[in-house]
């Protein structure tokens, strides 16, 4: 069915849902004409401000992301929510959520949420994360969250895309010990001890505040000290503290050249994640030269295995 990309992106940008629905659908199913689509989006882009949260199954991510998704409400942002779950082989499909702690901004036009998952496809997320951050960008969001499960076990690396990087964590379960085993420190920009009506809370944040003065001893240049808040996402507790963090965050960021520098690196990433998926179709689609074709090669002894390299990569 033919598609009409440049309508179909000035319908986005003008924040219909289901113009950026079926946009992050092309992004999904790796369609033809994403290429027509990131071309028409690139001018769009580049205003949203691109937050991620991460840990642990359970610590209350979804139920933080609500509570955040309302306070930026307030704020009269317009928000877009991607919840990646590397675990899941399936796609959300809709656009609205799915997920049941966020039905409370189910129906409100400003809030766009979309859960997406591998289909199976190793490295689909890790290409596709980045482009459906573009078509809500493009589409006028404010703010964008990036949701995902635990750290360091998700195919998609939730700090090279985000401007600011939430770690959650729970009292209890020795967290600020798995905490540091999990190398949070590096990647946390603000910490979340979530569930503070817990037993344990004060001292998991006392632990965490501990870690990260003895951590950032040696570094230098500007240096940002990762804030830890307490919070109650179930009933919105703390979320003003977390908000106060991460306007300071993002000031940080833009006195520093940071914001430009993460920035950067993200689109570093996107070129190169685009560039490895291009060669390695190649793998498959190349004349007489393909991989298994040179693999037969090389086993035989008629070729060595530089010499097949080559032909791979030759154009
Ligand atoms: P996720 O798996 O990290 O997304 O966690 P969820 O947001 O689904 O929350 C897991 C469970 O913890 C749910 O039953 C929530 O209602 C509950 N929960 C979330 N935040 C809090 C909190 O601050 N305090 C308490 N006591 N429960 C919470």
């Amino acid at each position: 069915m033919p598609i009409d990309v440049t309508a179909l992106v000035e319908q986005a940008r003008a924040g219909r849902a289901r113009a950026v629905a079926r946009l992050i659908s092309l992004v999904e199913e790796e369609s033809p004409h994403l290429r027509a689509v990131a071309e028409e989006l690139a001018p769009l882009t580049g205003r949203a401000r691109v937050l991620g949260l991460t840990g642990a199954p359970g610590v209350g991510k979804s139920t933080a992301t609500s509570a955040l998704i309302s306070a930026f409400r307030a704020r009269g942002a317009r928000i877009g929510v991607l919840a990646i779950d590397p675990t899941s082989p399936f796609s959300g499909g809709a656009l609205l959520g799915d997920r049941i702690r966020m039905h409370d901004h189910a129906t409100d036009p400003e809030v766009f949420i979309r859960s997406m998952a591998t289909r199976g496809h190793l490295g689909g997320l890790a290409l596709a994360t980045p482009q459906a951050l573009r078509v809500l960008d493009a589409a006028g969001c404010d703010v964008i969250l990036i949701e995902t499960v635990g750290v360091g076990q998700s195919e998609v690396d939730i700090v090279s895309l985000a401007d600011t990087t939430l770690v959650l964590l729970a009292p209890g379960m020795g967290d600020g010990i798995q905490a540091a085993k999990a190398g949070i420190l590096e990647i946390a920009d603000i910490f979340v001890v979530n569930k503070s009506d817990r037993d344990g809370a004060e001292q998991t944040a006392r632990d965490l505040k501990n870690m990260i003065s003895l951590s950032r001893k040696e570094i230098t240049g500007p240096r940002w000290r990762p804030p830890v808040v307490s919070t109650v996402a179930s009933t919105a507790a703390g979320i003003d503290d977390l908000m106060s963090a991460l306007d300071a965050h993002h000031d940080w960021l833009t006195t520093h050249g940071e914001l430009e520098t993460r920035r950067t690196r993200r689109a570093a990433g996107e070129i190169e994640a685009i560039a490895l998926a291009t060669l390695r179709s190649r793998f498959t689609h190349h004349g007489a030269d393909t991989l298994t074709h040179l693999a037969k090669q090389v086993v035989a002894g008629h070729l060595d295995p530089y010499t097949a390299a080559d032909r791979l990569l030759s154009p």
